[in-house]
């Protein structure tokens, strides 16, 4: 029998996660079907349950429910625990087993894919929505030098450091104190560049050989990733860490790791 999953959003029509699972099941040989689901913006339980309850194995979170899925979750991973969101869901007959996969995409494209080394890595995470509170605790696992993170609203990145408990390798930081640090790693976890907007990052916080990092994927040269290349960093948007979850969550259903590369290849090929 076809087992079934989706992608729940709003938007979602943008979302490239049913393409990236059927390549991965093309790959596999593992009999899905995996579609796109709009939820209203109060409405995701009712849009999920009705999906689950009509048979489906399991989901895909996207904006702007994360919190909302792992707020369902009738159980949950540790890493779905620690930034209190989740992107992917279980179902077991009246169970739902919250996990979280984005911070292990993020790191395996840094590091395997972009080959850049976060252990000893400085690190500065820009934004404390729920993309970046999503991907904190992996990337300290990677065992940083230091990760510091920075926020239009500060009161934000001083709120969610202290509900972590920082350490000296976990710290906020105003953005106007920024030009006197330099990073190796710099994520835009911000939703800024949706509007072509720039977090006030001074030019001078890219160390040499840097990585500038866009969690969006998509949008081309963000300003972003413009301010990055001016001052010398390389630079790679989120295509790599969405096929890296993506591949994840496939492993969490299936118990199978596809293979990332071609379809991160796919994915960046233009259409024709
Ligand atoms: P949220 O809405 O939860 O958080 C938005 C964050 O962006 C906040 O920190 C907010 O700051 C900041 N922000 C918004 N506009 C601006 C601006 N103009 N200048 C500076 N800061 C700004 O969104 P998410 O955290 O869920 O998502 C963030 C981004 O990450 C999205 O673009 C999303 O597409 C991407 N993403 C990519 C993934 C992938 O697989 N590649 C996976 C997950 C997310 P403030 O607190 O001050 O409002």
């Amino acid at each position: 029998m076809t087992d079934r999953y989706a992608v729940i959003g709003n938007p979602v029509a943008h979302s490239r996660s049913p393409e990236i699972h059927a390549a991965f099941a093309r790959q596999t040989g593992d009999d899905i079907q995996y579609e796109r689901l709009l939820a209203p913006t109060d409405g995701f339980a009712q849009t999920l349950c009705s999906f689950r309850d009509g048979g489906a194995s399991g989901a895909n979170v996207t904006v702007p429910f994360k919190l909302e899925a792992f707020a369902i979750s009738t159980e949950f991973t540790p890493r779905a625990r620690d930034g209190k969101s989740a992107n992917t869901l279980a179902f077991d007959g009246n169970k739902i087993i919250g996990d979280n996969t984005d911070g292990f995409g993020l790191c395996r494209d840094i590091e395997q894919n972009l080959h850049q080394p976060l252990r000893g890595a400085r690190i500065l995470l820009v934004g404390a929505g729920g993309a970046a509170r999503g991907v904190t605790s992996a990337l300290l696992s990677c065992k940083p030098e230091s990760l510091v993170i920075t926020n239009r609203t500060q009161s934000r990145a001083d709120a969610f450091v202290e509900e972590c408990g920082g350490s000296e390798h976990f710290s906020a930081i105003a953005l106007d104190l920024l030009s006197a640090r330099q990073f190796d790693v710099v994520i835009n976890a911000t939703s800024a560049s949706l509007s072509a907007g720039l977090p006030e990052i001074p030019v001078t916080c890219f160390a040499d050989n840097s990585l500038a990092y866009e969690m969006m994927y998509g949008k081309g040269m963000t300003p972003f990733l413009k301010l990055a290349t001016d001052a010398g960093a390389r630079t790679a948007d989120g295509l790599g860490m969405l096929v890296e979850q993506a591949a994840e969550a496939f492993f969490v259903w299936r118990g199978v790791r596809p293979s990332t590369g071609p379809v991160i290849a796919q994915l960046q090929r233009p259409a024709t």
